[in-house]
């Protein structure tokens, strides 16, 4: 078994080369639900949807969310009627919202309702949330404390951003699974996410930071950051927020203490060095993955490192 760590966008694109090059069965998803929000009194978990759609094989790879072919009547009307429609949600999308929200609202956990949606697209692969429980990333502006939808999608990340909290954290419990897949994977890959509000949500709540740094497994991660940059996303801009150094370097540093080996782009080869001073192991390989190639290749690159 392979567990993996993961965000949306750029996680998704390693895991649907991943299913593809190894058997999906192997794999368990540990996903963010630091993004999910409340809209038009639905529960949506962007990062769980994103994840059982790659793997369902009708993901949006073009936009990056939502589900291939996907219409938005839906939201038209609901903006006839003066409603918000800032966030996009498809159709079919809107059916995956319904029905979480409804095995929710029957008492099931969050676990529960993603189990019974994954089975029902066909999935093979476990996916799990982090924490049944609510853990909500805020980030800090000039105008006050948004939610990471507000900031993300609203607001199409153009505020200035002083700080990124994770509400509810501390008290939150992961779910039984994720700390028994890290310590007893055979390996454990931490995808090209944003390491602040979609790999730091994981990390912070309590017991997986220390099962990353027990586990027997070799932890293996990918940069998201290329030459300072994101590739998709506010990343490098959240690093800076944070005080981080917005580079491969800074991606590592904040993981240096469970990370075995890290995989970075050939145009980062000059931080190699800093970064093995960190005790993790580097690789440079190509890891900007825009067709479906670039993903089976990458996720062939690091499986080989398992
Ligand atoms: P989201 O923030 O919830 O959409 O999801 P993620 O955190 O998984 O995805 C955003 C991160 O993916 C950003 O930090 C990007 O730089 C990274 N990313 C996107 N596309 C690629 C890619 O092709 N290669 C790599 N290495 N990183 C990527």
């Amino acid at each position: 078994m392979l567990a993996v760590l993961t965000g949306g966008t750029g996680g998704a694109k390693l895991i649907q080369g991943l299913s593809l090059e190894t058997d999906p069965a192997e794999l368990v998803i540990v996903c963010n639900t630091g993004d999910d929000f409340v809209f038009h009194g639905l529960h949506i978990s962007p990062d769980l949807d994103t994840t059982t759609y790659t793997l369902a094989g009708f993901a949006d790879t073009e936009r990056g969310w939502g589900i291939k072919g996907d219409t938005f009547a839906t939201l038209e009307w609901i903006g006839k009627y003066g409603g918000e429609s800032w966030f996009k949600v498809g159709d079919r999308d809107l059916a995956t919202h319904l029905t979480r929200t409804r095995l929710l609202n029957e008492g099931l956990t969050l676990t529960q309702a993603t189990e019974k949606i994954r089975k029902a697209l066909g999935v093979r692969s476990g996916i799990l949330p982090m924490s049944d429980d609510k853990v909500e990333t805020r980030i800090r502006t000039p105008a006050g404390e948004i939610s990471f939808q507000e900031y993300f999608v609203k607001e199409r990340w153009s505020s200035e951003v002083s700080g990124v909290a994770y509400a509810g954290v501390a008290k939150s419990r992961a779910v039984p699974g994720v700390v028994e897949a890290i310590r007893k994977a055979r390996a454990v890959i931490v995808c090209p996410s944003n390491p602040v509000t979609s790999i730091g949500p994981i990390l912070a709540v309590p017991g997986v930071r220390q099962a990353l740094e027990e586990t027997p497994a070799r932890v293996i991660g990918v940069s998201p950051i290329i030459q300072g940059a994101a590739v998709t996303g506010p990343a490098d801009k959240l690093m800076a927020a944070m005080g981080m150094e917005a580079s491969s370097f800074g991606v590592a540093k904040a993981y240096a203490d469970f990370l075995d080996t890290f995989v970075i782009a050939p145009e980062d080869s000059s931080q190699r060095n800093r970064i093995e001073a960190l005790g993790v192991e580097t690789v440079a390989t190509a890891i900007r993955m825009n067709s479906l190639d670039d993903k089976k290749r990458s996720a062939r690159e690091v499986l080989a490192l398992v």
